[in-house]
């Protein structure tokens, strides 16, 4: 099979380190059970400016690294791997990103999953043309069997993959959303996405 695995909040506690920095640089305390939307301006209530600061400092390569893994990623990943199915990390991460998101994979035992900066929330200001980014008409023309997501906004994208099924990882924002149809099912950590992938 083929495989889409989102990176932030599924294979990486990206949320986690956004409560503690929104702390430490404004004082604003949401626990991490709060962040209700997918929209971190909307969930800290921050301005323009508070919430660049906020993606900058996310950002900086030393804090890209810090991540911690979500429990079970990397050995369901490489289990699927062994078990020769085509496995691809698809991220929404910036494509200045790239280096420190690659290391942080081959740091976490991920090196031999691709991964494809695609520009999934219209962040990007210009289209750019390297090994390792799509645009999403690219990503729209591939087809994945099996896809990892958190994201309500990225579910509008996975739905192009005819008959792909959808793990949704379950999340403070996404637990008010309802599936868009019988192909996304909510899941509750590894354990319970890889015995998904293994009813299939
Ligand atoms: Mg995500």
């Amino acid at each position: 099979m083929k495989i889409y695995i989102d990176f932030d909040d599924v294979i990486c506690e990206t949320a986690v380190f956004f409560t503690k920095a929104a702390k430490e640089l404004f004082g604003i305390d949401v626990p991490y059970r709060d962040v209700q939307f997918f929209n971190l301006q909307k969930t800290f209530d921050l301005t323009d400016e508070q919430y660049n600061e906020l993606m900058r400092v996310g950002h900086i390569p030393e804090n890209l690294l810090s991540y911690a893994e979500t429990i079970g990623a990397s050995e369901t990943i490489n289990k699927w791997v062994d078990e020769g199915h085509e496995v691809m990390v698809i991220t929404g991460r910036p494509y200045e990103a790239y280096e420190p998101s690659r290391r942080w994979l081959d740091d976490h035992n991920l090196n031999r999953i691709p991964l494809i900066c695609v520009d999934k929330y219209g962040r990007e200001s210009f289209n750019q043309d390297c090994s390792y980014s799509m645009t999403l008409k690219e990503l729209y023309d591939m087809n994945f069997d099996f896809i990892v997501e958190d994201s309500p906004a990225a579910f509008e994208h996975v739905m192009h993959f005819e008959n792909g099924k959808v793990a949704v990882f379950n999340r403070p924002w996404n637990k008010q959303v309802k599936m868009p149809n019988d192909n996304f099912i909510r899941c509750e950590g590894w354990h319970e996405i890889d015995r998904f992938f293994h009813a299939l």
